[in-house]
């Protein structure tokens, strides 16, 4: 037990959680970095915090206007929960609210041009007449499950029942994880479509009928960007492309990291999501309604540092010492807790049952593959996580930065 324990500890220095709303926080380090409270001291110096422990010093750049409250740091027994983990309480002061970062949904507009940009390559996609699109109409759809709303609602047949809504030449419409746009010739060079049939594997199930997707994807790189719900309209999920106001020539950064990108998109668009529908449970699913994972929105004002072991310790092993301490930042996350469908515990799969028989969890729809991707974001989230912290009842625990 003792042996598992320290496994799974092995490289953490130091992470921090903060919460602005309640102006507290957590500070948890490693007792491979300090065996003891007393060789830890916790110092704010305006927009940071210096951490000082034998193994080294750090120190964490925090938001603008976020700062520690002086003298508020001490140190919380956790009993046998924080086998090699000390923790620390602390308080800070806020200064100003920082606005929420605003996601592709927000920033499209009527009468302004944008281009679409491949996320894995950066290649633009829809070039249009002038090298890019204005909308005339950019319009969100309605709630997915607003079919069903309809037949209650309606005393005669629903007039809307297998009827899609699709854009015009000039519009774009917003969908909760895609856009829906409608193709023009320049798509020709740059998309691919290949026709896949999903479901297939659950033939027996009577209630998922195997379909096929016309899938889209980029003609250079072969990343999937979406589907083509209808002739001559694409479904392109905002984790796929880069939307950019067309300045210039148009070029985009190349450098962009798929999994940072994923990250952040999916995090700006979680905390949208919650506060408009006042939803903290989401199901991700595939395209063909399969869940695979669950989430559980937990906190969305936290703002986290995790530093492993070997970057606290930096400083003191380089001889004679370097005069900067390492620098870090704390970035503002989402804290969650999920389940992934695919390899669950018994618990774990009651959850999902009850889930989905009370229908919680406001459905988001990814294609497959970056279903997989997030998962393995989250995943790589928890590692990072002192070990007391990695799950919380059945659920996994992991941030999201946004
Ligand atoms: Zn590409």
């Amino acid at each position: 037990m003792a042996e598992e324990m320290s496994a799974k500890t092995h490289g953490l220095g130091v992470f921090l959680e903060l919460r602005k709303r309640l102006q507290s926080g957590l500070l948890v380090v490693g007792t491979s970095v300090a065996r003891g409270p007393a060789d830890v001291a916790v110092t704010g110096e305006g927009s940071s915090l210096r951490v000082r422990t034998p193994g080294g010093e750090l120190r964490l750049a925090l938001p603008a206007g976020v700062a520690l409250e002086g003298g508020s740091c001490i140190h919380t027994p956790v009993g046998e929960a924080g086998g090699e983990e000390l923790h620390f309480r602390l308080r800070i002061t806020v200064g100003r609210r920082e606005q929420d970062p605003a996601g592709v949904m927000e920033t499209l507009r009527t009468e302004e041009t944008y281009s679409f940009h491949c996320q894995g390559c950066a290649t633009r996609l829809a070039r249009g007449q002038v090298g890019s699109r204005v909308f005339k109409r950019v319009l969100p759809l309605p709630n997915c499950n607003w079919n069903a709303i309809v037949d209650e609602w309606c005393c005669h047949p629903d007039p809307f029942a297998n009827k899609k809504l699709l854009p015009r030449a000039e519009d774009c419409l917003l969908g909760d994880t895609f856009v829906l746009l409608a193709r023009d010739g320049s798509c020709d060079q740059t998309l691919t479509e290949e026709v896949s049939s999903v479901g297939a594997a659950d033939a027996q199930d009577s209630k998922k009928p195997c379909h096929r997707l016309a899938l889209i994807s980029c003609a250079s790189c072969s990343l999937v960007l979406g589907e083509a719900v209808a002739p001559g309209t694409l479904k392109l999920y905002i984790t796929q492309v880069v939307v950019e106001p067309a300045v210039g020539d148009g070029k985009l950064d190349a450098s962009l990291n798929r999994s940072a990108f994923l990250e952040r998109t999916v995090a700006a668009r979680l905390l949208d999501l919650s506060n408009s529908l006042s939803s903290f449970h989401f199901s991700v699913q595939t395209p063909d309604g399969k869940v695979f994972l669950l989430l559980w929105l937990l906190n969305g004002d936290s703002i986290i540092a995790s530093v492993p072991e070997r970057l606290v310790g930096e400083e003191s092993s380089i001889s004679p010492p370097a005069p900067l301490s390492p620098s870090l930042r704390a970035a503002r996350a989402l804290k969650l807790l999920y389940i992934s469908c695919s390899d669950a515990s018994a618990q774990q799969r009651e959850i999902a049952t009850s889930w989905e028989a009370n229908s919680i969890g406001h459905a988001m729809v990814l294609p497959l593959k970056v279903c997989e991707e997030l998962l393995q974001v989250l995943d790589e989230s928890n590692a990072t996580l002192p070990a007391s912290m990695r799950c919380m009842r059945c659920y996994e625990v992991a941030y999201l930065r946004l």
